[in-house]
């Protein structure tokens, strides 16, 4: 297949690879050549590829109701809002079908929070690097110039702090200021944690302040780190959280959550989705949570995680060009002296898919419940490659 010139626009820089199937942390190219995916369609894939068990709800619910207007009342929908409120400790939820689309909502509802008790406060503060997707408003709360070229005018009210500079926010928030909204560990922007003594900072920030705290965890959320959310490290609570990618286990299916309170700033009519939270999104997500929990995956994220950190610990020793390793549970990146994409590169020919976080950052997402073998296998593939780098 000529991959160059087709009908399709010319957004992504491909890699000259076509994956047809996968099973667990397994997928196959076209001409048969497997690979360890520690990918995972970036953090999408958390169950791996082609699990039995989310194969089969899907089809099941394909086979009775495929989709539902937000208009009645969707039995899954709230099966899935109450489970999410219970493992997040927070009181509502609305489904979108994507991750900036969660941000979207997310900012709409800071904002209108503050219009429904007639302040004036609409202003946004995210951070320096951060990702939080492609829309119009969710680019322009983005903290990376490249992405935001050639799309103004960007809609007011957004401004950028330095991640982990508590003086800088607090010099940055006003009496306009309506919401912080951060990721606690950056994904897109290098793999770069928020440190816990920032992050309670912040929530102790915002509530001194009067202004609201959105979390993004987008990539960070559903286990990534661990815990079923990253903030729980932290020990602290956001007043608004946003879900997608790992959620659907590779359906389409966003979420935003928020307490009761600022919730009821979304009445009737204020916002809406047409896809958001039918019946097969939701199904796959439940499933996902269901596997999660019958197979102890937030504990394999745990040990497999400790397991590859250590290993690309002993890797980063050995050669002069990785600086650091950090990160979290199975949200791993290198810091690196050099340019990754040749290293990518070289992984992919020896059977590993990794991803870049910026130029010279290589970042591992494996699916939860990648195993230890599998781990093993992994960093073996990089010590073969990385010894053949040069520096
Ligand atoms: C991927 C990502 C987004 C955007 O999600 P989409 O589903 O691509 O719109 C937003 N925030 C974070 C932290 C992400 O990793």
């Amino acid at each position: 297949m000529d991959v160059t010139k087709n009908a399709l626009m010319n957004t992504y820089a491909r890699y000259p690879l076509t994956l047809v199937h996968g099973v667990g942390s397994r997928v196959w190219d076209d001409a048969g050549k497997d690979y360890l995916d520690f990918i995972s369609g970036i953090a999408v894939n958390t169950l791996g590829h082609a699990h039995p068990k989310l194969a089969a709800a899907i089809a099941g619910q394909a086979g009775t109701m495929l989709h539902c207007s937000n208009l009645f009342h969707i039995p899954k929908q709230q099966q899935l809002a109450a489970k999410l409120a219970g493992l997040s400790g927070l009181e509502r939820v609305f489904f979108s079908n994507s991750g900036a689309e969660a941000n979207e909502g997310a900012i709409k509802l800071a904002r209108k929070f503050f219009f429904d008790q007639g302040s004036a406060r609409r202003g946004i503060i995210s951070a320096t690097q951060s990702f939080h997707g492609r829309l119009l408003s969710t680019l322009t709360a983005t903290g990376q110039e490249k992405v935001k070229q050639g799309f103004d005018p960007l809609p007011p009210g957004f401004r950028h702090v330095p991640l982990n500079d508590i003086a800088a926010l607090e010099a940055a928030m006003g009496d306009d200021t309506a919401a912080v909204l951060l990721e606690p560990l950056q994904g897109e922007g290098g793999v770069n944690p928020a440190t816990t003594e920032y992050l309670k900072a912040v929530r102790k920030l915002c509530d001194d302040k009067g202004a609201l705290l959105i979390l993004d965890e987008i990539q960070t959320g559903m286990g990534r780190t661990g815990t079923m959310f990253a903030f729980e490290h932290a020990g602290i609570q956001p007043d608004i959280l946003t879900l997608a990618k790992g959620l659907g286990g590779g359906v389409p299916i966003g979420a935003l959550l928020a307490t009761e309170k600022v919730a009821e700033s979304f009445g009737p009519g204020t916002h809406g989705s047409t896809f958001g939270g039918n019946p097969l999104s939701c199904t796959a997500a439940l499933t996902v949570i269901a596997v999660m929990e019958e197979d102890g995956l937030l504990l394999n994220v745990a040990e497999r995680g400790a397991q590859l950190h250590a290993g690309l610990e002993v890797l980063c020793a050995k050669c002069s060009w990785i600086h650091d390793v950090r990160g979290q549970g199975l949200l791993l990146g290198l810091g690196c002296a050099i340019e990754v994409a040749p290293v990518i590169a070289g992984c992919r020919d020896a059977g590993m898919l990794v991803l870049p976080a910026g130029p010279r950052v290589l970042r591992m997402l494996p699916p939860l419940n990648v195993s230890a073998t599998e781990i093993s296998e992994a960093l073996g593939i990089l010590e073969t490659v990385f010894t053949g780098v040069e520096s």
